[in-house]
């Protein structure tokens, strides 16, 4: 499959992982907005919230959880950090592979 985060989940495209267990892998984002810009990634391909099932809920629940423990270990937990999904054409969304970017380290401004 030649989706991108589909081969940093498998190895194929050399990754330095900050964090990874069985259901998600999580890794700084090549074009940064922020000092910090992590991206927080389902190890199984689902295309987008849009292409979610119920089965995926419980994935929802463990992916804020990383975030908050991200969020932390990058010290932005403090002085207060984004998190946000791009869904589809209109939301942006480059990656057909969900993804929450979780972001801070700087006052961040309103972008829309
Ligand atoms: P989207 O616009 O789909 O919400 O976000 C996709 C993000 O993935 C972008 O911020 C982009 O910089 C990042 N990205 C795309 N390809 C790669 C890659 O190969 N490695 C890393 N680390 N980030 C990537
Ligand atoms: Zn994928």
């Amino acid at each position: 499959m030649e989706c991108v985060f589909c081969k940093i989940v498998r190895g194929e495209i050399p990754t330095e992982l900050v964090f990874e267990n069985e259901n998600l892998v999580a890794f700084k984002d090549i074009n940064p907005v922020a000092p910090v810009h992590i991206l927080i990634v389902p190890t199984k391909h689902i295309e987008s919230i849009d292409a979610m099932e119920t089965y995926d809920q419980p994935l929802i629940g463990e992916i804020f959880q990383v975030m908050q423990k991200l969020a932390r270990q990058y010290r932005i937990s403090d002085s207060g950090y984004r998190i946000f999904v791009n869904t589809g054409a209109d939301g942006g969304q480059e990656v057909p592979h969900l993804h929450f970017h979780l972001i801070g380290g700087k006052k961040l401004g309103k972008c829309w």
